[in-house]
């Protein structure tokens, strides 16, 4: 199968030298990659800012905004078979990124924000050729959180994690709904042992349905 994999956190200019981001470390995202070229499947990494070792085998697409990002994932859907947005996109984005260095004041000042477009959320609703899994790092009500985002973001797999122990972490721990509504979860464990389930996990779900749409 053909994946293509978010990963990383976005950065949203404030002006030249600053910017706004959240403290996605990229792990999670590349050891899925890494899981599944280990699995044998094909792998395209979109990737934002991060400090983690290419996994080997995979094409990397490097991208810094949630716009690039965008325009990133938008380009490359039609040749994957399961698209993986593990990437922790930027929700609000400057409204104006200033072109010359905002300079420091004694007091204080308002950055003004608009939500950055929502990747998941426009992805064609009907007839997709491929799965999509979307990811939720949640602090509480995790299972319901996930549950909302399954159905407002049309996905078909949201994997849910507590974003206390997944965030600049070795470790993860995750919930994993499926449209049908089913569930399964994975316990606590490398983020290495957590990827190889889930590929197993998408291998699996994917398999039936996809197979079920190109007939
Ligand atoms: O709503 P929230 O940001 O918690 O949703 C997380 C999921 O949505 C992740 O899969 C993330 O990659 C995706 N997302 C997106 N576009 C955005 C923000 C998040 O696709 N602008």
């Amino acid at each position: 199968m053909r994946f293509l994999i978010t990963a990383g956190p976005t950065r949203e200019p404030i002006d030249p030298v600053r910017y706004l981001s959240n403290r996605s470390s990229g792990k999670m995202g590349y050891t899925i990659a890494e899981a599944a070229i280990e699995a044998g499947h094909e792998v395209i990494l979109i990737s934002g800012p991060v400090n983690v070792a290419r996994p080997r085998g995979a094409a990397v697409i490097p991208v810094s905004t949630s716009d690039e990002m965008f325009d990133a994932v938008q380009r490359h859907t039609s040749r994957c078979d399961i698209l993986v947005m593990c990437a922790a996109v930027a929700d609000h984005k400057p409204t104006k990124a200033s072109t010359t260095k905002i300079k420091k004041r004694d007091a204080t000042f308002s950055l003004e924000l608009v939500p950055t477009r929502d990747i998941l959320a426009s992805l064609p609703k009907k007839n997709r050729q491929y799965g999509v899994v979307g990811f939720a790092a949640e602090t509480e009500n995790i299972e319901s959180n996930a549950r909302q985002k399954l159905r407002e973001k049309n996905c078909d797999v949201v994997v849910a994690n507590d974003a206390r122990i997944a965030m600049e972490s070795g470790e993860n721990e995750v919930g994993i709904y499926f449209r049908d509504g089913e569930a399964r979860k994975i316990p606590r464990a490398s983020k290495k042992i957590v990827a190889r389930e889930l590929i197993k996990i998408f291998e699996k779900y994917f398999e039936k349905r996809l197979t079920k749409k190109t007939r």
